[in-house]
């Protein structure tokens, strides 16, 4: 009952996400927007740039390591994605000048990856050149799998180009099984997550203690021969297991990640305890589907989201 519950909330909060009608009905309403942005708080760097350097510079001062994606996919144009691209360049400007800890994720979907291999390269090569002033990596996230070839044929020849670039994999796909024996031989670092997206029927692992192992097993691939890696997850059981593995082979180019305002206590005591601590922050405006899908994830944050929007 509970978890019919639980789904039926989730599948609700996704189509909250994507209701084009109640977007506009709260980013209209000054009043319900002041109040849902309470709740957003928690999860976003700031609606700009500016806002967000001081969320980074909080994070490190404490302590994390950060990676900062500015809010955004599925462009169609290409004066959108070239929009997008100069966003992405001013963030890795002020990486530089601000001294920031923080490597920059991005959906290549945000910078071109719908409209021509040539653009998204070229979007992609200008923020790489820019974020290697301040020898940061550009980490490349993992979208549904109808674009998965797309986005591993970007990265591949990206990187023979530049060296700071990096990729996610999604352990919950079947053929990620090849493409981490491929993409492990490639210098770039990889950061590891269970997956998000629906897939179709037969493509995926469904979440479960399969999955788990699959994901752990590939965790210690990566810890033991000391590749590059971000274990990114909010699941507790998987971060203390890569503890254990952590302890084991004594890796030093691994980071722990989590998204900002989620699980974020235990990853405290992580980083307390000189694990190496990554924070994903993400800013913009578009933070109204972003965190509607954090609520979808794990429906038992809108009570988080309810006691931040009164507290
Ligand atoms: C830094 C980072 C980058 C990511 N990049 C990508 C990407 O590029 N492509 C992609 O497909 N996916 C990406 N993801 C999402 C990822 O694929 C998973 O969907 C997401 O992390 C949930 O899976 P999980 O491993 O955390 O655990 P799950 O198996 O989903 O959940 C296990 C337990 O973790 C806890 N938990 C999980 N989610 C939440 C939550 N939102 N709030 C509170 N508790 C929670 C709960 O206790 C839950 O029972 C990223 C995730 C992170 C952390």
């Amino acid at each position: 009952m509970e978890l019919d519950l639980i789904k039926l909330g989730s599948n609700a909060l996704k189509k909250a996400a994507l209701h084009e009608e109640a977007k506009q009905f709260v980013l209209q309403n000054e009043k319900i927007f002041q109040l849902f942005k309470r709740a957003a708080n928690r999860y976003i760097g700031g609606e700009t740039l500016e806002e967000s350097v001081d969320t980074i510079k909080n994070l490190n001062n404490r302590g994390f390591s950060v990676t900062t994606d500015f809010m955004g996919e599925s462009i169609r144009t290409e004066s959108e994605a070239n929009k997008a691209t100069l966003e992405f360049i001013s963030l890795a400007k002020k990486i530089y000048s601000e001294k920031l800890n923080s490597s920059i994720s991005l959906d290549l979907s945000h910078i071109g990856l719908l409209v021509s291999k040539e653009l998204v390269i070229n979007n992609l090569y200008k923020i790489c050149e820019e974020a290697a002033r301040s020898n940061q990596e550009v980490i490349i996230s993992m979208e549904g799998t109808d674009r998965t070839d797309q986005i591993l044929d970007v990265y591949k020849e990206a990187l023979n180009v530049h060296s700071n670039v990096g990729i996610t994999l999604q352990a919950y796909l079947h053929r990620t099984q090849n493409d981490f024996e491929e993409i492990k031989k490639c210098k770039g670092s990889i950061r590891l997550v269970k997956g998000a997206y629906d897939t179709p029927e037969g493509l995926s692992i469904p979440r479960g203690n399969k999955l788990d192992e699959i994901y752990l097993n590939y965790t210690e691939q990566l810890l033991s021969s000391d590749h590059p890696c971000a274990i990114a997850s909010h699941d507790e059981k998987i971060h203390k297991e890569a503890i254990k593995l952590i302890d084991k082979y004594k890796p030093t180019k691994y980071v722990l990640e989590r998204l900002l305002g989620i699980c974020n206590e235990e990853f405290e005591i992580y980083k307390n305890n000189k694990y190496a601590c990554r924070m994903y922050v993400v800013y913009g405006k578009e933070w109204y589907l972003y965190v509607c899908n954090r609520w979808a994830e794990y429906p038992l944050n809108l009570f988080r989201g309810l006691a931040d929007i009164v507290d």
